[in-house]
């Protein structure tokens, strides 16, 4: 049974709190560990630290910070099969994925890497009689990143290397339900030859979270998890005055076309409906089939492929989904596959009653596949995110129809289409009231140089993560105004400058 404890001002932190919570394996479906939960004063010691270190960062020059990015990225390569082995142990996706999940916090800090071109700022010159005009991008402070528990290694990446390249310091409070791999970028951003107080860790609950969005050092707060916590902590966060983003949950829905390839449609569905047992943000959960014909022959394509899927402990090579996260979650997803029972689908695939039968694994917290035919648009299963592994087949007569549902739904992350038409693909594109659009591609996640976000109840606050909406997110504008040489008189002006003056 291994402790997780605070990383502050570059030193291992147990706390004193004396709350803790507990670390499952959920491929074994057993507590492995315990972390501690910080206090309110523990947290503001770690913003004191960040705030104590932002003078000497935010100075150190552009170059400088960009170094410190290049030694990270070399050192998250070597170390990339360590962090994915800690993750997959805590979390339970499969290794391969969790390998995925650390790449693509990793690329974000390679797109870092450039942040002196990034931060290059305005300038115009002569813009009055001997006036130069030039913006620049300033760092924030003291900013702080919450994170959930499915992308353990990508969020707090993707959040903290823009952040900290641009000058900032930072508090991270990861998911107490895998809070290791966190802890150990603490130890590589020390490696990379990141001054102590750059980059804090706190582990804790509800009490760390207020505590990071009331205290005033704290000047932008990020977010990333389920929508009524994005809400709160939104709205917590800007009536603290600070700048937020707040990323919730998610439905992400799939359109299938007559026209479309429906080997390469099955074979895209399973794996964005099922991978990570579905616990992805962007997974595909409603198959929205244009026609009765199409639905019918993706129902019988997909039967035996979620039937054999390869369920089995997270470090198992031959396995292509692992657990889900903890007992209370595969508890919850049950329940939802109850109640769509309850509400009339049809049930195609059940798997409720799955049992993992490796030698050691027998109690892990195992779902199998499911798949719901005849779901609609009334259902509470349709409307709410179950965030495990099932898709619901839902039945349209048109395009139209199809496009209105992931337009209205209350969610707005990803959506996808799979058709051979150009014309409808755009349309669609254009059309549909969501953040993140596919075209035969099931899950359409920006890199690191474009951005992330979804609309509506998937993302609160108006700057997306990553890419340039990072940079400006954990930046501010300053504008200077110069007039060289000096001594020109032109006596006092009481007219407000335009360019007619
Ligand atoms: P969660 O909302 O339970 O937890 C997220 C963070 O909030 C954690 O750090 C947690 O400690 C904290 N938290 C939990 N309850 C709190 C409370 N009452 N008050 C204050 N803080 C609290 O989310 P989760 O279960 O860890 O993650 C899964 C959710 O995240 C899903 O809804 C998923 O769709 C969403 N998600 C969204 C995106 C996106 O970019 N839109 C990406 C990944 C995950």
């Amino acid at each position: 049974m291994y402790e997780r404890h605070h990383y502050i001002a570059g030193k291992d932190v147990e706390g004193t709190s004396g709350r803790f919570g507990p670390i499952f394996n959920p491929s074994k479906g057993e507590q492995q560990g315990k972390v501690a939960l910080a206090s309110k004063a523990e947290v503001e010691s770690a913003i004191a630290a960040a705030e104590a270190a932002f003078p000497a960062w935010s100075g150190t020059s552009v170059v400088k910070r960009a170094r410190v990015l290049q030694n990270l990225v070399q050192i998250l390569y070597r170390e990339k099969d360590a962090l994915a082995e800690a993750l997959s142990s805590e979390h339970g996706k499969v290794f391969s994925d969790a390998q995925g999940d650390v790449q693509r916090g990793l690329e974000v800090a390679e797109f870092a890497q450039g942040i002196p071109h990034l931060l290059k700022g305005e300038y115009s010159d002569n813009v009055g009689g001997g006036i130069d005009m030039y913006s620049m991008r300033k760092p924030l402070g003291v900013v702080a990143g919450i994170t959930p528990f499915n992308f353990p290694a990508m969020i707090p990446l993707w959040m903290s290397c823009m952040a900290i390249a641009c000058g900032n310091t930072y508090v991270l409070k990861p998911s107490e339900k895998d809070p290791t791999v966190p802890l150990m970028f603490a130890a590589c951003w020390k490696e990379a030859g990141l001054p102590d107080g750059v980059f804090n860790v706190i582990n804790g609950d509800k009490e760390a979270v207020d505590t990071v969005c009331t205290d005033p050092r704290v000047k932008a707060v990020s977010f990333v998890g389920s929508t009524p916590i994005a809400q709160y902590v939104y709205a917590t966060s800007t009536a603290n005055g600070k700048r937020c983003q707040a990323m919730g949950g998610a439905k992400n829905h799939m359109v299938i076309m007559p026209d479309a390839d429906l080997n390469q449609v099955a074979d895209a569905l399973i794996g964005a409906a099922y991978g990570s047992a579905g616990e992805r943000c962007m997974a595909i959960s409603v198959a929205v089939c244009v026609g009765d014909e199409v639905a019918d022959k993706l129902v019988e394509m997909l039967k035996p492929r979620v039937e054999a899927l390869k369920i089995g402990h997270s470090m198992d090579p031959e396995a292509e989904m692992g657990p889900l996260v903890t007992a209370d979650h595969m508890a919850k997803v049950s329940g939802y596959l109850d109640l769509a029972e309850q509400e009339g689908a049809t049930i195609v695939v059940d798997g409720r009653n799955f049992k993992n039968d490796q030698p050691g694994f027998e109690n892990g917290y195992y779902l199998g596949g499911s798949l719901y035919d005849n779901v609609t648009p009334d259902m509470r299963t349709y409307k709410e995110e179950i965030f495990g592994p099932t898709l619901q087949i839902i039945r349209t007569k048109s395009f139209d129809e199809a496009a209105e549902l992931p337009t209205v739904h209350e969610f707005g992350n990803g959506t996808t289409i799979f058709t051979r038409d150009g014309d409808t693909a755009r349309e669609y594109a254009n059309r549909v009231e969501v953040g993140m659009v596919g075209i035969n591609v099931p899950i359409p996640v920006p890199l690191a140089f474009h951005t992330f976000g979804g609309w509506k109840s998937s993302a609160f606050g108006d700057i997306n993560q990553h890419g340039m909406e990072g940079m400006r997110f954990y930046t501010k504008t300053k504008t200077v105004t110069s007039r060289w040489p000096t001594g020109i008189r032109s006596g006092a002006e009481f007219v407000i400058p335009t360019l007619n003056s």
